[in-house]
């Protein structure tokens, strides 16, 4: 992307009547990441989100909490944007499609369109509540599926056989707000003639804003032919009355896209600090390049309907839509009865935000697939990546530098060269953060990671530490270090903008960012060490499953063009007959055995087995162990080394203390002996 290209970034607007779960934030997170690489390339870049606040569904969501559709859109605006923040979304305007701004806008986008003969006005047949005195939406009958007579059914799909078709042919269909048959009802709909752009609309899905993938999707359906989309909605309704018609609205999805542009008129007031008229706001949009990040359900709307909206009001189409799959949990979809529905607040309340900003970075790979939030290669992949490697680099040398040499960097680099090699791989990150292609990113810097801590286990600092005249080689060493993490941290910024933010208190200088980490930090002192991450032990991932669950997801509308729902593939895996004598490879994989570095060794007084061993599993603490091995070793021969400690033993309380785990060792009728790793493993690695 041209540098001086200013850059507006929106994420799809999250629905009013639910609350944010960890499935919409692979959308948030993704496009944050986009976002903060932006900005730290020195780039203009505006990131505008709004809640989607209309429809039926917040209208009855308020109807059945006793308040206002306005009392409601207040509150879980507050809600989501916390969630938000919290999760480090940098949003520089979060609207609300309920405003001023977005009204005259929806208004008058309607207006262009009717006023060039865009809009037919129709009289169709709906389902209306003869007790409720109102039009159903499709998703509010419910009844007998007409293929495979499953009971209680959507009026637009079955959930049991997949199957799609039409409320009418709905067995035996009801109100699903008031239990009523539905009657049927004709009432003058407004149309949009989306038929009139489909040569603007084949030129837009052909040309390199969409991903390959989404435009030949999207050119399938213009080659099938464009229906006409209905673009109102009889009172009662929540939301924008349609100019000079009598209890019409704006159906939602005709007001919700507006609602991008619309924020960034009240972002550009409050920048210019007055008040612009839609003629500015057209000039000053066509000035940015402007990237929709979405969904693959939501594809039609922003591939076909937005860009003929915004063809017919003369403003600037996107420049990209990067569209994303969905979240699948343990490889399945989001479920309330699995306890899988897991919302913003409820990961937060169990684990920092950075941990699934990293983990879904380190999965998004700009194609439109879903990705899976495993939860056990979720706890392995941060405790080895963030805590095991990265974090490592740092908290070994950082440690040493403040024992020895008061927290001072050396005057210059002992290895310039693999210096220069860290700064090398900037070019290939920015390719990888500028395509959406954050797993490359991440596999580039976990590789430099390695790298770094090869360096620090060849170099040795511990043992030069032991002597005291080679102070300046181990000042050195750790510097080389300090500087190594202080680069792989710049890469990650756009993903881990908070540790970014400790390690810049740490090593003081200027601002990380691509180019300042060209220049290393040298001679000058660094804060002491704080600790920086922990790792995720099972217990913090228990309270994520939660049989109680959640709210619903918050879902406003079917897609005009709902892809079939994907039926669920039948149980039946075997369960498996296993000999007495052996276990499944999951029972093997429950127990997780560490590498562990014996810091300290004593004999236990009173006990005549037992030594107490103090080890170093790199989670920023010590475990005390007792171990049986008196009669194999004296304390002296086991300090400095390492040994396997099988970490999530329960603790068990003793005489003399309470031991934290095990340490492996082989034994015959001959001896015994303590295991130790092989060259190159170091504490806190993982053992399978
Ligand atoms: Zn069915």
């Amino acid at each position: 992307m041209p540098n001086d290209r200013k850059v507006l970034v929106t994420s799809a607007l999250p629905y009013a009547n639910g609350p944010i779960h960890i499935g919409h934030m692979v959308e948030y997170i993704q496009t944050d990441v986009f976002v903060r690489y932006q900005r730290l390339r020195g780039r203009v870049c505006y990131y505008l989100c709004a809640d989607d606040t209309h429809g039926t569904p917040i209208m009855l969501k308020a109807q059945a909490e006793g308040i206002s559709p306005e009392q409601l859109i207040t509150r879980v605006a507050a809600e989501h944007l916390r969630d938000f923040t919290d999760f480090g979304i940098s949003f520089d305007r979060f609207g609300s499609t309920h405003s001023d701004e977005n009204r005259i806008l929806s208004e008058h986008f309607y207006t262009r369109l009717a006023a060039a003969g865009h809009i037919a006005t129709r009289t169709i047949e709906q389902a209306f509540d003869p007790v409720k005195q109102m039009f159903l939406p499709d998703r509010f009958i419910r009844g007998e599926c007409p293929r495979c007579h499953a009971a209680d059914q959507y009026g637009d799909s079955c959930e049991s056989c997949g199957a799609t078709y039409t409320p009418a042919e709905l067995i035996n269909p009801v109100s699903a707000l008031s239990g009523a048959a539905p009657v049927t009802r004709s009432s003058e709909h407004y149309f949009f003639k989306l038929g009139d752009f489909s040569d603007d609309l084949k030129a837009f899905t052909a040309s390199d804003a969409l991903p390959k993938e989404a435009g030949h999707k999207l050119a399938e359906w213009l080659t099938e032919g464009l229906s006409d989309w209905d673009i109102s909605r009889d009172a009662p309704y929540f939301g924008f009355e349609i100019p000079h018609a009598k209890d019409k609205y704006f159906y939602v999805w005709l007001d919700a896209p507006v609602g991008y542009i619309a924020t960034f008129w009240q972002l550009r007031s409050r920048l210019e600090g007055r008040s612009l008229d839609i003629d500015a706001v057209r000039s000053q949009w066509a000035q940015y390049a402007v990237h929709h990040f979405i969904g693959k359900d939501i594809l039609n709307f922003h591939g076909l309907f937005w860009p003929a909206m915004l063809k017919a009001a003369s403003f600037a189409q996107p420049t990209a839509i990067h569209v994303h799959g969905f979240l699948t949990i343990n490889g399945k979809k989001m479920s309330k009865s699995r306890g899988t529905f897991i919302t913003a607040r409820r990961y937060l309340d169990c684990l920092p935000a950075e941990y699934l900003r990293y983990y879904f970075a380190a999965k998004l790979n700009g194609a439109i697939e879903d990705i899976d939030l495993n939860l056990d290669d979720f706890r392995a992949r941060i405790n080895a990546d963030l805590v095991g490697k990265l974090v490592n680099i740092a908290s070994r040398s950082a440690q040493l530098l403040a024992r020895h040499l008061d927290n001072t960097l050396a005057d210059v680099l002992p290895d310039a060269p693999l210096y220069a090699e860290f700064l090398k791989a900037s070019e290939s990150i920015e390719d990888c953060y500028e395509a959406c292609e954050y797993s490359r990113a991440v596999k580039i810097v976990m590789d430099l990671a390695d790298r770094a801590n090869r360096y620090v286990d060849e170099t040795r600092p511990w043992e030069i530490a032991r002597t005291p005249q080679r102070r300046a080689e181990l000042q050195g060493v750790c510097t080389q270090a300090l500087n190594l993490f202080r680069v792989l941290i710049a890469y990650l910024k756009p993903i881990l903008p908070e540790t970014a933010a400790k390690v810049e208190a740490l090593l003081g200088g200027p601002e990380l960012n691509f180019e300042s980490v060209k220049t290393p930090r040298l001679a000058c002192a660094i804060q002491p060490y704080t600790h920086l991450m922990r790792r995720i032990e099972a217990a913090d991932l228990a309270p994520l499953i939660d049989e109680a669950g959640g709210e619903g997801v918050p879902r406003k509308a079917a897609p005009e063009r709902p892809a079939p729902a994907k039926a669920e593939p039948a149980k039946t895996e075997p369960k498996e007959a296993t000999a007495s004598d052996t276990i499944a490879a999951e029972d093997f994989a429950r127990i997780d055995l560490r590498v562990a570095r014996v810091v300290a060794a004593d004999y236990v007084e009173g006990a005549d087995k037992l030594l107490r061993l103090s080890l170093d599993l790199n989670e920023g603490r010590t475990r005390t162990v007792f171990a049986g091995i008196r009669h194999a070793y004296a304390p002296a021969d086991l300090v400095g080394r390492l040994v396997v400690c099988v970490a999530n033993l329960k603790p068990r309380k003793m005489r003399f203390g309470v031991s934290e785990g095990m340490v492996l060792a082989a034994s015959d009728a001959q001896g015994l002996v303590v295991l130790e790793p092989g060259e190159g493993a170091r504490p806190g690695m993982t053992i399978r």
